[in-house]
């Protein structure tokens, strides 16, 4: 079986970011995408996700992004993304889910199912929309009434006349209360007290948030998201929500679910219909598991010191849409490090792992 120069394993934006910028340099390449079609996490946003409610998509390199109206965002990116693999030719071989990816004498392996590649460098871009996080709350098996993750989020209309219970002090959770507040009786708990930023958002607050998850990977801990760091803003989407006192009366988490509701250390109790969890994501990197790049922080170490993007424990290795380059800038910028990673450890053939 022939080696390749690299392999991407995945096709959202920071695959395919990575694969340009691979083909730019002439390195070759595949991108195994586990999705059927082009869009990466994009196409599995709810339907009441416009172009106008995302907080933007950065655009591919040298293809503007669609434009802020109010198209359905999980239409739109998948159309561009498409458009994008078809225009520049990406070498994108779909559905490959990779289950795991192993170090043969230097060559690496990557597994899905009875299908194999073989590669000298690797690109794991594979975001974390597939890596769903649910906490564990004593009782939560004894609710009788509906739990839901983000990535089940069924749009508005489906909870009217229900009360909603939203979990998280995220993104995700303030744009839910700001549909759902309007609509129904909802109520939100979240672990810690919200930080809220009433500045405006500039390249300088970005990149200095940008540089605490850096901070983070560069120690081998668990990446935080970008958006945690960022601080939250109520957009005019969600003042009705607000004067509604949705964000307002946040509570602290409760210690317990029941049946049909969830208590409070202190005995206090809500009666809710819906649970719904916006409890976030974690990277899906589980078939990296048998590199052993895990630092003992937990975390996969990148170097911070080069690109930002390669394994510290192992150079042919690069992470991209991981930790700081988690979200659709940081991902863009990433495929081009990565690009120049993977470039830079093919010269260094034949390669050595620490
Ligand atoms: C609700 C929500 C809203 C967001 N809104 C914004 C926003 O407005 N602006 C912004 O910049 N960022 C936003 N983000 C973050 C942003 O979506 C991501 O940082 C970025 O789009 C992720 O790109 P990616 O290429 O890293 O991952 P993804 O788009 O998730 O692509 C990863 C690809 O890898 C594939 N894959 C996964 N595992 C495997 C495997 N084992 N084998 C093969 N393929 C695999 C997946 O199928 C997928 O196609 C949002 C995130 C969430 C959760």
């Amino acid at each position: 079986m022939s080696i390749l120069d690299s392999v991407v394993i995945g096709a959202g934006q920071a695959g395919l970011s990575a694969s340009f910028h691979l083909t730019r340099l002439g390195i070759s390449h595949v991108v195994l995408d586990s999705d059927s079609e082009p869009g990466g996490a994009w196409r599995h946003r709810w339907d009441a996700l416009t172009m106008r409610d995302v907080h933007g998509v950065a655009e591919l390199p040298g293809e503007s992004p669609p434009p802020r109206d109010g198209q359905r965002a999980n239409t739109a990116v998948p159309a561009y993304f498409a458009a994008y693999e078809h225009a520049h030719d990406l070498p994108v071989i779909r559905p490959v889910r990779v289950d795991r990816v192993v170090d043969d004498e230097g060559i690496l392996v990557v597994h899905a199912g009875e299908r194999q590649w073989r590669t000298r460098t690797l690109v794991n871009a594979t975001g974390t929309w597939t890596h769903p996080f649910l906490p564990h709350y004593p009782g939560m098996e004894t609710f009788l009434g509906e739990q839901l993750h983000t990535v089940d989020y069924p749009g508005p209309e489906h909870f009217a006349g229900k009360r909603v219970l939203v979990v998280g002090g995220g993104a995700s959770a303030v744009q839910f209360l700001g549909a759902l507040a309007p609509l129904t009786d909802t109520l939100w708990v979240t672990r810690r007290e919200p930080v809220w930023r009433n500045d405006d958002f500039t390249p300088e607050a970005g990149a200095a948030a940008v540089a605490l998850v850096e901070q983070r990977v560069a120690q081998g801990l668990p990446p935080e998201s970008v958006v945690s760091v960022t601080g939250l803003m109520l957009r005019p989407q969600e003042r009705e929500a607000e004067r509604l006192g949705a964000f307002a009366a946040r509570r602290p988490m409760f210690s317990r679910i029941e049946p049909d509701g969830v208590r409070w250390a202190d005995g206090s109790f809500e009666r809710v219909d819906v649970i719904l969890w916006a409890t976030g994501f974690r990277p899906a990197i589980a078939h990296l598991a048998p590199l052993h790049l895990r630092s003992a922080a937990g975390g996969i170490q990148l170097d911070r010191r080069g690109r930002g993007t390669t394994a510290v424990q192992d150079p042919r290795i690069q992470l991209v849409g991981y930790g700081p380059s988690a979200s659709t800038i940081g991902a863009n910028r990433a495929g081009r490090s990565a690009a120049k990673g993977v470039q830079h450890a093919l010269a260094r053939e034949p390669l050595r792992t620490s």
